[in-house]
């Protein structure tokens, strides 16, 4: 039930030691591996499944600053222009285009809320153009409808997520950086209070500075170190369908239900912020922090099954560093995706754009969206232990954000000067209270 996704050849032989080791072949991961390896630091990834398997090659491939909140917003804003440098220095294809992102609406309230974050958006120099009713019918002519308004982002885009991480991944092996698959992490090696290496499941790479980018497995692993690191998953599904040959949109937004082209033609299906909750233990010991965000959240949210418990990524068990953990069993966390819900995109989807009635079915999916409980990542190191930074808790924003994230994670580990703000991001957040603080998506 997975996505698409390409294939990378890496090392099956381990390093002695690396200047950084990252933890984590998802999007963020391979960005910042790839910063450092490009300012000559020695860096060694190791991935337990395959680079981009599991949210990194799942999502919608959304590269945007649109509706962004303001603690990401210079971050997204950064990040498509790396997006572009990286294509550019490197020759790898991520698929990244500014194709522009289209939103449509009949709900006045919600072209309210878009308008005033034009305005605020303004301020922060970035460019978005409200539509009236008869702009918003012309570029949504597909649909065919009449529309109360929209807004455009001309300078956003897509990039894709079959490609992406294996092609950033590609690149760093190019300078020198050195990439495990089937290789997990299972835990990290202190001496005197401070890492001094990362215990695989193939050796122990000796290291001073490991950064989990773990995606939905971070906050189980930071247990492992008693670290307590707030973090709930929300498994969204999606399909795709084969490409058509009338113009539709590349990327068009309603509530009802989104389409997105990605870069083979077919077009990837999805309603936004809908999604299950599996309980799982970790939700429960976490759920008091996250109130907020499913109170905010709670009409797009339903409760889901046993997919959570299945995927052993929410665990609360301590695992042996000498014996294999759960993410050695569950190489790439591939969750069912819910099949009323998938029925339910189709038919909308077809509502909306005709045009997609006869494109079979190409592929379906679902992914753990893995959020904090305000929706901002947690970007930093762990106070207590020195060494350890955590790069994780990305919200459903992290495809989109990721070398801008990346760079910054690079910045933090090599001792630069950050690209912006770590402030934001910082993990000692996870303390306080979220009431007030949740992002929108
Ligand atoms: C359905 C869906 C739609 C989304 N749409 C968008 C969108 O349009 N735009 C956007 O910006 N974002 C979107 N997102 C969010 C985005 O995909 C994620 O925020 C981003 O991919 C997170 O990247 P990551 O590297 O942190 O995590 P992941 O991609 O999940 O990667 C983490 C990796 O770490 C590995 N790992 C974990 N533990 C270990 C270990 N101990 N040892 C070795 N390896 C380990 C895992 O195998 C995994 O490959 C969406 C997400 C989903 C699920």
């Amino acid at each position: 039930m997975s996505p698409p996704l390409q294939h990378i050849q890496t090392s099956t032989t381990l390093p002695a030691s690396a200047d950084v080791v990252v933890i984590g072949g998802g999007i963020i991961g391979v960005f910042t591996a790839y910063y450092l390896a490009q300012r000559g630091v020695s860096v060694a990834l190791v991935e337990k499944g395959r680079i981009g398997a599991e949210q990194s090659s799942r999502n919608w491939g959304w590269c945007r600053q649109q509706n962004r909140d303001a603690r990401e917003l210079p971050m997204a804003s950064k990040s498509l222009d790396l997006w572009e440098q990286f294509a550019a220095e490197s020759g790898e294809d991520t698929g990244f285009h500014r194709c522009g992102l289209l939103y449509l609406s009949n709900d006045e309230a919600e072209i309210s809320r878009w308008a005033s974050w034009g305005e605020f958006a303004k301020t922060a120099g970035v460019t978005t153009h409200m539509l009236s009713a008869r702009e918003a019918a012309e570029r949504g002519r597909a649909t065919g409808r009449a529309w109360k308004g929209g807004v455009f982002s001309p300078t956003d885009g897509t990039a894709d997520p079959g490609k992406a991480a294996p092609a950033v991944a590609a690149a760093l092996i190019k300078l020198g950086g050195s990439v495990h698959q089937n290789c997990a992490a299972r835990g990290i090696e202190l001496s005197g209070g401070r890492v001094s290496g990362v215990i695989t499941e193939a050796g122990v790479i000796k290291t001073k500075t490991a950064v989990l980018a773990g995606g939905a497995w971070a906050s189980s692993f930071c247990r492992q170190l008693g670290i307590r690191f707030p973090q709930a998953t929300v498994r969204q599904s999606l399909l795709s369908v084969s490409p058509v040959e009338q113009g539709l949109p590349d990327v068009l937004f309603s509530a009802d239900v989104s389409v997105t082209r990605r870069s083979d033609g077919r077009y990837a299906l999805a309603i936004s912020g809908s999604g299950h909750v599996d309980p799982s233990l970790q939700l429960l010991r976490f759920s008091p922090q996250f109130l907020p965000m499913f109170a905010k959240r709670w009409r797009n949210i339903r409760p889901g099954g046993l997919e959570g418990i299945r995927g052993g990524h929410e665990t609360l068990a301590r695992w042996r560093l000498d014996a294999p953990t759960p993410m050695e069993r569950v190489r790439i966390l591939d969750p069912r995706p819910d099949a009323s819900m998938l029925r339910k995109i189709h038919h909308r989807a077809v509502e909306l754009l005709p045009q997609l009635r006869d494109a079979p079915i190409t592929h379906t999916w679902a992914g753990y969206i893995d959020s904090t409980p305000d929706g901002v990542p947690g970007i930093g190191e762990v106070p207590g232990v020195p060494g350890f930074i955590l790069a994780a808790g990305f919200s459903g924003h992290g495809f989109g954000i990721g070398p801008g994230a990346g760079h910054l994670i690079a910045d933090l580990a090599s001792g630069a000067p950050p690209i912006f703000d770590p402030a934001p991001f910082r993990p000692e957040r996870f303390s306080a209270s979220a009431w007030g603080k949740v992002a929108d998506f």
